[in-house]
């Protein structure tokens, strides 16, 4: 059973998180999720995520969703050696419209996590996530979490509506972050009202829409010239799965190809050959990957865990791989499930067998918080 490393997990915040650090005039609209009845909301900035508690679904949650050292003990379980850490509560962010209480969001938030688990493990690599609304103190916060020790950043799949991710005027946030090093990760999810669709079929519905805007914002990064401007940048798409790269890779190409005396800018590459350069996926569940390997080659492709959530791998993580990739190329599965990631990070090998770095036992926290 080989040790892997998961691109995509997430930690789940305090409930309280955000009342207990912001200022106090900011703290009535700073996130809190609040259960009523059969619904879990979440509020921010005035506004109410509303989705039926999970509770009764009989899913049982993973025993290190809420502390550093029972994580590393499910990790341990699960063989998984480091962890791409994103928000839960924190991807609700980017729907605030008020960019000083936003800004301040984010910072508790990194901070809280730097403080809480990166300073725990080495094998926990946090994403910190940075504010939109203005430029200028998006460069800022990149600027601070760099310092910090982040390695990477999450921006909004979808970007607020008044600046498409085409516009040059992110320019200054691809500069800093490719100058930084730091890692520029789309979680799918964020930015935009996840439910679009209530009654027959929502939760379906729902979870394929998430992966829409990460198709759309990798048109848009490509086709603009962003990716060409700052070749270093390399980005992710965590939790679109992947097996929908060759299509978009297609349907690029062929705009480019045929709608040529139009494009503009003209690009150094083809949009395929400078998706396959920069950008990244990760997938929990997609077996289809295998079969477009021949497209995307191996090094865009990274698994991810999802841990704890439920549209996650655990407790059968292991499974869950070699579901996918029992009987395929030895050399490709190990890029897959750990290289690529380790490539992206710097890291070291993992270890040949996976140990909890605490002896303590695991107890269940009371505390269930949100997904
Ligand atoms: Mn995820």
């Amino acid at each position: 059973m080989p040790v892997v490393n998961s691109a995509d997990s997430h930690v789940l915040e305090p409930k309280m998180l955000w009342q207990e650090r912001m200022p106090a005039r900011l703290r009535e609209r700073a996130i809190r999720p609040v259960r009523e009845g059969d619904l879990e909301i979440v509020y921010a900035d005035g506004i109410a995520i509303r989705r039926n508690r999970v509770d009764s679904t009989g899913k049982v949650r993973a025993p290190g969703f809420a502390k550093p050292a029972e994580r590393l003990q499910d990790l341990e379980q699960e063989q998984i050696w480091a962890e791409l850490l994103f928000p839960s509560l924190g991807l609700w962010i980017p729907m605030c419209t008020d960019p000083e209480l936003a800004a301040a969001m984010s910072r508790v938030y990194n901070d809280w996590l730097f403080e809480t688990f990166m300073t725990v493990s080495p094998r926990f690599i946090g994403t910190a996530v940075i504010p939109t609304l203005e430029i200028e103190t998006a460069v800022e916060e990149i600027g601070r979490v760099k310092d910090l020790g982040y390695q990477a950043v999450n921006l909004p799949c979808t970007p607020p509506a008044h600046r498409p991710y085409n516009s040059r005027e992110y320019d200054p946030i691809w500069g800093a972050l490719e100058e930084a090093r730091l890692r520029l990760c789309f979680h799918v999810g964020t930015g935009a009202d996840p439910i679009v669709a209530r009654g027959d079929g929502g939760a379906v519905i729902n979870y394929v829409e998430t992966f829409f805007p990460a198709q759309r914002l990798v048109a848009h990064l490509v086709a603009s010239g962003a990716l060409d401007r700052y070749p270093e940048l390399q980005v992710m798409v965590v939790e679109g799965g992947a097996s929908w790269i060759p299509s978009l890779m297609e349907r690029m190409d062929e705009g480019y190809r045929q709608h040529g005396m139009w494009a503009k800018p003209k690009l150094s590459a083809m949009p395929s050959e400078i998706m396959r350069r920069q950008v990244h996926a990760t997938f929990q569940h997609d077996r289809a990957l295998m079969a477009t390997l021949e497209f995307t080659g191996s090094k865009m492709l990274m698994w991810g865990s999802d841990y704890p959530h439920f549209e996650g791998t655990w407790p059968n993580s292991q499974a869950e791989i070699e579901k996918i990739f029992g009987g395929s190329d030895p050399v490709v599965r190990a890029e897959i499930t750990g290289q690529n990631m380790a490539d992206l990070f710097h890291l070291p090998d993992p270890p040949t067998s996976c140990r909890s770095d605490s002896e303590q036992a695991i107890t269940v926290s009371k505390d269930e918080g949100p997904q």
